[in-house]
């Protein structure tokens, strides 16, 4: 069973103060198997994050398939789902996929324990003793169990990374999104955040993942996609990519960032 798998996704930015339309999705087409780690890499601009968020509905497509464990959830023609399917049947499918964002979007006004408990009790319903008891067994996870109590600001950058990537872990996901995990963060915090997704990898979690690690790409990932201007331009496994990249754009990006 393929996790996420994408047909010609299109996406155009229409632009705001007489500057012209931005093509930022060009027929992007991307399968990710289940337990497979892929990482997006790419420069900045690269339409990278409005991929990612297309994919959870944070972004409209204009066009394309978008197929959630072999579910087809979207087939897009001129910004309009041409399905007819019930909300409650797409966000059954999105439930699945849990999302990691660069600002670590934690609830300021909520304790670690809150932060891990809203989502689980509010839309999935679970009862309270159960969503604190899962929220426990999550923070051991990401070694915070010594921070139930905090609040976010209280925090490090990087513990605020591993409280979010345990509050997406809450709802019980079975693909894992992220979207530049450890850029926010000063260097000497990106390894345990790297190391808490390097477990989940582990664990067989299928995950995919916009990053600029290329280290991480090299040791965790299954197979990396190299996106530039809106369109994929190589995908293949990191040994392949980065030592013998085909492209000259992956080329030229990959001797800037290694
Ligand atoms: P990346 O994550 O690879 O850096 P993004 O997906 O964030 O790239 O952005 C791709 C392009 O789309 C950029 O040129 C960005 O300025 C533009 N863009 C992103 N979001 C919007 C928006 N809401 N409205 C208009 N342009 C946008
Ligand atoms: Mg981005």
């Amino acid at each position: 069973m393929s996790m996420i798998k994408t047909v010609d996704v299109c996406k155009t930015f229409h632009g705001k103060q007489g500057r012209g339309p931005l093509e930022v999705l060009k027929n992007i087409s991307l399968t990710v198997e289940q337990k497979e780690v892929v990482c997006i890499v790419g420069p900045s601009g690269a339409g990278k994050s409005t991929y990612l968020r297309s994919l959870n509905r944070l972004e409209k497509i204009d066009s394309g398939k978008i197929y959630i464990e072999d579910k087809l959830l979207f087939d897009c023609k001129d910004g309009v789902n041409t399905l007819k399917l019930s909300r409650e049947e797409i966000n059954g499918s999105l439930v699945e996929v849990g999302m990691v964002f660069q600002s670590f979007n934690l609830f300021p006004h909520k304790t670690v324990l809150e932060n891990l408990m809203l989502a689980p009790v509010h839309v999935k319903k679970t009862r309270t003793e159960e969503a604190r008891e899962k929220a426990r067994q999550l923070l051991e996870r990401v070694g915070l169990s010594d921070k139930i109590d905090a609040y976010p600001s209280q925090l490090s950058g990087g513990q605020q990374q591993r409280v979010a990537i345990a509050r997406a872990l809450a709802m019980e996901p079975r693909i894992m999104l992220f979207d530049e995990p450890t850029s926010a963060l000063d260097p000497e915090l990106v390894g345990e955040v790297l190391n808490v997704m390097k477990s989940l990898a582990r664990a067989g979690m299928t995950m995919l993942v916009v990053t600029h690690e290329m280290g991480f790409a090299r040791e965790v990932a299954d197979k990396v996609v190299f996106m530039f201007e809106g369109a994929i331009l190589e995908a293949g496994p990191p040994a392949e990519m980065f030592t013998n990249p085909k492209n000259d754009r992956t080329r030229q990006f990959l001797q800037s960032v290694l």
